[in-house]
């Protein structure tokens, strides 16, 4: 599947040898900072997509800037990044939508997708090296299924009428290690991400469906091992991650409501298949709340990204005003935090139109690098450029802001020259 056009990412030239050499960033499994991404070479992410039945809304958006961060910071590192995501183009929420408002659940998929991406590359959000739909994975989700057989990891409910195919959770090492959740608190997740506790002739009522057979009027793909059927949400990533990043990659990203159950069962399911722990990291963004709770598609409370721009919103603004949270923070949006990030702009596009030059801009870029690499912290980097810039208004130094300009984009995502 296309991505999206990628933005134009600055190379920063100046030298701040005493910035940290590496990127820290809380782990959800080990509960702690740690260091993630090679010494050199090619880091590897896979960040969990949307499922296209509803246009971008602000807590998709601060997700996805938060996996830019983290791209930005290793490529400032010096660093290749191979970037996977998915997009879930056929799944439950998707068909009933399409049903309910009687459109084809292609197209409905389709013109989301188009939308997603359409507001990505307003954000300036460097877009993945794969972008990998649902329907175009199930070869490789099938490939997958067939290689886990002989284990009996899956296996058939006793449903004589729809025998689905299902994960036993119980055959995967340390399972439950990377949200530490008690049981009954996964089983009160499961049921609200869509699990299905209480189906007849399950082994363990944490299994998760892996291929679910042919109904009547539902799309469905051939397999000659299964019968024919279509992928379960949680194989999806699993085969679309280790096909396109191999057995074991740096980070596994994605917001803090995907840590249990969709991140537990990707990481099971892969760690049975290929003997390997998925990804070194477990990464996870807060959630945003509209109107005092959190923003969901099915409470409908959501802030679309495309309404905002709609209404004249400029997408640079919306980023900063993103940004100014961090990522791993909880926190309401309003609509004070687009003005004041439209008036912070305005300081900062002053600051580097002044005919005198800058105040310096090796202290901004360590600042910015120091902030970033230490746990993603964009608040403090917005105080950074914040004081860069209250410097160069007050007169102080004569440096070429054209490479504050390309440190702030680099490493931001800001583009003070829009
Ligand atoms: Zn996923």
């Amino acid at each position: 599947m296309q991505a999206w056009t990628r933005p134009f990412v600055p190379r920063v030239t100046v030298e701040t040898d005493d910035a940290p050499s590496r990127l820290r960033v809380h782990d959800t499994a080990r509960e702690e900072l740690v260091e993630v991404g090679p010494v050199d070479g090619t880091a590897r992410m896979y960040v969990c997509g949307i499922t296209p039945y509803d246009a971008t809304h602000l807590g998709h958006a601060n997700t996805y800037l938060t996996f830019d961060l983290m791209n930005r910071v290793w490529r400032d590192l010096g660093l290749a990044v191979n970037y996977t995501q998915n997009v879930t183009d056929v799944d439950e929420p998707l068909l009933e939508r399409a049903e309910q408002t009687g459109v084809r659940w292609q197209d409905l998929a389709l013109d989301q997708t188009d939308l997603f991406r359409s507001d990505m590359e307003a954000l300036r959000v460097i877009p993945p090296d794969h972008y990998i739909g649902a329907v175009e994975s199930v070869p490789s989700v099938l490939g997958l299924l067939e290689s886990m057989l002989p284990s009996g990891a899956v296996y058939q409910v006793d449903d004589p009428e729809h025998p689905d195919w299902y994960f036993d959770v119980s055959t995967a090492p340390g399972f439950g290690s990377i949200s530490h959740l008690d049981h009954d608190a996964q089983l009160k997740k499961f049921v609200e991400m869509g699990g299905d506790p209480d189906r007849e002739g399950k082994r363990n009522p944490l299994d998760c469906l892996v291929w679910r057979l042919h109904r009547n009027g539902e799309p469905h793909w051939e397999s000659t091992a299964l019968g024919e059927g279509r992928p379960g949400w949680h194989i999806e990533c699993s085969a679309i991650a280790l096909g396109h990043l191999g057995p074991h990659f740096d980070v596994q990203g994605g917001g803090s409501d995907l840590a249990f159950p969709h991140h537990e069962m990707c990481a099971a399911q892969a760690r049975v298949a290929s003997g390997e722990p998925l990804a070194d990291a477990f990464v996870h963004s807060g959630m945003v709340a509209l109107d005092g709770e959190k923003m969901s598609k099915s409470k409908g409370n959501l802030e679309l990204v495309s309404r905002l721009r709609a209404n004249g919103a400029e997408p640079t603004a919306i980023r900063v005003a993103l940004l100014d949270h961090h990522y791993r923070s909880d926190w309401e949006w309003t609509d004070t935090q687009l003005e004041a990030s439209e008036q912070r702009l305005a300081t900062w596009r002053q600051a580097v139109s002044r005919a005198e030059g800058s105040a310096p801009v090796e202290a901004l870029v360590k600042g910015l690098r120091t902030s970033l690499r230490d746990d993603l912290d964009a608040p403090a980097a917005l105080v950074v450029v914040d004081d860069w810039a209250r410097r160069t208004l007050a007169g102080e130094g004569a440096d070429d802001p054209e490479q504050a300009v390309a440190a702030i984009d680099a490493l931001l995502g800001v583009s003070l020259t829009a």
